[in-house]
């Protein structure tokens, strides 16, 4: 028998249909044909199924209704069997149509996965039995979202909702698919989700790092998870309607560096650590709690064409903000001179009794960061890079993650020790560190406005967060370290940390405020976690606020623009909507807002930067 990974002229195509489009029996047989065509174009077909409709949430409710807090496992006993039902029926349907076909389950597959239910993540693919079978001129039927532990027991597990995408790409990369098709219910990877912004426009093409972050901060349309592996192994994916055959969004990656399939999904989750020496810090402290002040700031600052890196916003006390960006040393007089303008006019509006605004520079500082699309829903690497700096002994002043990266801003001359320190941690020896992403200093003077607008490329809202603020964190290295080691053994991931620029001495001891956002869902979790080890680390009060709402903006050309963040700072204040924490990454920018403006946000902002289309995108049912 040949082995089909030795033939050079078949293609495997892995093809992956989200609920909706396996959503009734004619929808099935739908998928049976389109799936046929695929063969009968000379591919062999790997094709992964999620469960039909809203049969997923349908469990999670039943679930809900006899427990308050179920077992894990007992839910990936019964979330499980959702995307059982659909293979079982696409394989008949297929059969109908005179194809031979048979349905698997994801540990007949061999989809072998860690331990965690409910969350576990892939760790190898045995592909021997669909290779088998696609031989045997057979189209397989994958059950998505779901493994077999490795432990004995041989557990079922799930990977996390929306898993079925990461079930396609983990697949497509062990089988050295050709490409791999994810089929869903809108025509591909859009500017915004179009069940709030109908006006969103298709994209042709998106990076895997604006994809990664998008899909991590609530464009639902990809698992964050699926991108990564995509990245990671370089594989062509594409995201495309079940009801057309338009040619859909590709998500293209740059080439890997040769990869292991062992381990698929939790070998090195960092690729580099990079250092950018020439950075500088403005912060203003105090300036008032009220909507417009971050649009007037920044706004002044593009117009005196001074790029910012970073930007922070912290947590509110009383009713102040502290703002920090941080700027190229070489304009930090300009964006000195800008915020100093800037700072009476903050002052005089404040009321009762206002603290005076404070502008603080800073020189002497340096980026590190680590980067790398393994970190994604592992909150022990970000714990890991604090540890690791701590123990090294150096001090965190700003913090700021975005899903393939966490940077943190430190003293420039720890810069040595910190990056030889990172390097030994996380493994990464050829070069000992690289500098952030080049485009950086590109001359972008002479372009066009449109240019500049079109360097945002989506916008997403995610409703599902909380903020979690820690009160009087006392300011010396390892806090950061601790606290995050302490919501990472919890497997809580946290987006967005915010240290607070204002040192408030409380007996004695200088205190930070540090304030973070994480999922809904694990609020609780955190908070009590927290509470407990509040006494021993000798912070104040946690707080948490689940009715926020985060807004981003992404997209790879923001780098080098200024101007950008002013842009979406303008859009929420002419809608008077206050923004509470501001948090930035080369490619996107995070603003956490009030619940209840959340859509509305959206909307401003994707208007805002002239994303709309004339052509409004309807999603079926
Ligand atoms: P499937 O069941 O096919 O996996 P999902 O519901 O998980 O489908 O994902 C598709 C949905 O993602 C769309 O119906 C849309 O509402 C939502 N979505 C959110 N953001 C975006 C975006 N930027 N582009 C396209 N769809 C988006
Ligand atoms: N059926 C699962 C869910 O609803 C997995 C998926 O559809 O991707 O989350
Ligand atoms: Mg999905």
């Amino acid at each position: 028998m040949t082995n089909t990974l030795d033939n050079p002229n078949l293609t495997i195509v892995v093809q992956k249909y989200g609920g909706t489009s396996v959503g009734s029996v004619e929808r099935i047989s739908a998928v049976a044909q389109r799936v046929v065509k695929a063969v009968k174009a000379g591919n062999s077909l790997v094709v992964v199924v999620s469960a039909m409709g809203k049969t997923t949430d349908g469990l999670v409710k039943l679930a809900g209704e006899i427990s308050a807090n179920p077992s894990r496992r007992e839910m990936d006993m019964l979330l499980s069997t959702g995307e059982q039902v659909s293979m079982a029926l696409l394989a008949m349907a297929l059969q109908e149509l005179g194809q031979p076909a048979i349905s698997l389950t994801g540990a007949q597959v061999g989809i072998v996965t860690e331990a965690q239910h409910t969350r576990a993540r892939i760790l190898d693919i045995n592909t021997d039995r669909i290779l088998r079978h696609l031989d045997e001129g057979k189209v397989v039927v994958v059950a998505g979202f779901q493994g077999i532990s490795n432990s004995d027991e041989l557990e079922i597990t799930t990977l996390g909702r929306g898993g079925s995408d990461t079930s396609a790409v983990a697949l497509a990369a062990a089988l050295r698919a050709n490409r791999c098709e994810i089929y869903t219910d809108v025509p591909g990877i859009l500017t915004a989700d179009p069940r709030l912004v109908p006006d969103a426009q298709l994209m042709d093409e998106i990076t895997c790092d604006e994809m990664l972050e998008l899909a991590s901060l609530g464009a639902k349309v990809l698992h964050p998870r699926a991108v990564e592996i995509a990245r990671n192994y370089g594989m062509p994916l594409v995201v495309l309607s079940s009801w057309t055959d338009d040619p859909g969004t590709r998500v293209v990656s740059p080439p890997p560096q040769p990869r292991s399939l062992a381990g698929l999904e939790i070998a090195r989750p960092v690729d580099a650590v990079e250092f950018d020496p020439d950075q500088a810090k403005v912060a203003m402290l105090r300036v008032p709690d009220r909507p417009g002040v971050a649009a007037k700031l920044f706004g002044e600052i593009a117009r005196q064409d001074v790029d910012v890196d970073l930007i922070i916003q912290s947590i509110h006390e009383g009713n102040t903000n502290d703002i920090a960006f941080t700027v190229s040393k070489d304009i930090l007089n300009r964006a000195e001179a800008v915020s100093e303008a800037i700072a009476p006019a903050l002052r005089s509006q404040q009321s009762p009794h206002p603290e005076e605004a404070e502008v603080i520079v800073e020189r002497g500082i340096a980026k590190i960061a680590i980067a790398g699309a393994g970190m994604i829903g592992r909150p022990g690497v970000a714990a890991m890079m604090f540890k690791t700096l701590a123990d090294a002994g150096v001090n965190i002043e700003m913090i700021s993650t975005s899903e393939i990266k966490v940077s943190c801003v430190i003293d420039e001359k720890d810069g040595n020790i910190a990056i030889a320190s990172l390097c030994q941690t996380f493994d990464i020896d050829s070069s000992p560190y690289r500098l952030p992403s080049e485009g950086k200093k590109q001359d972008v003077k002479d372009e066009r406005e449109e240019e500049k607008i079109l360097s945002v490329r989506g916008v997403a809202l995610d409703l599902k967060q909380a903020r979690l603020a820690i009160r009087q964190v006392p300011d010396s290295a390892g806090m950061a370290a601790k606290i995050f080691g302490l919501l990472a053994e919890q497997n809580i991931s946290v987006d967005t940390i915010i240290q607070s620029q204002r040192c408030r001495i409380i007996d004695g001891i200088p205190t930070r405020d540090i304030a973070c956002t994480i999922a809904q869902a694990d609020a609780e979790i955190a908070r009590v976690t927290l509470e407990k080890a509040a006494g021993v680390l000798g912070f104040g009060e946690v707080l948490v606020d689940p009715d926020i709402a985060k807004v981003s903006i992404v997209g790879a050309g923001m780098v080098g623009q200024p101007g950008v963040a002013a842009k979406m700072f303008a859009a929420l204040s002419e809608e008077q909507i206050n923004i509470q924490m501001i948090a930035t990454s080369e490619i996107k920018i995070s603003c956490v807002v009030a619940a209840e403006k959340g859509i509305n946000a959206l909307q401003v902002i994707h208007k805002a930067f002239g994303l709309a289309g004339s052509k409004k995108i309807k999603v079926p049912a």
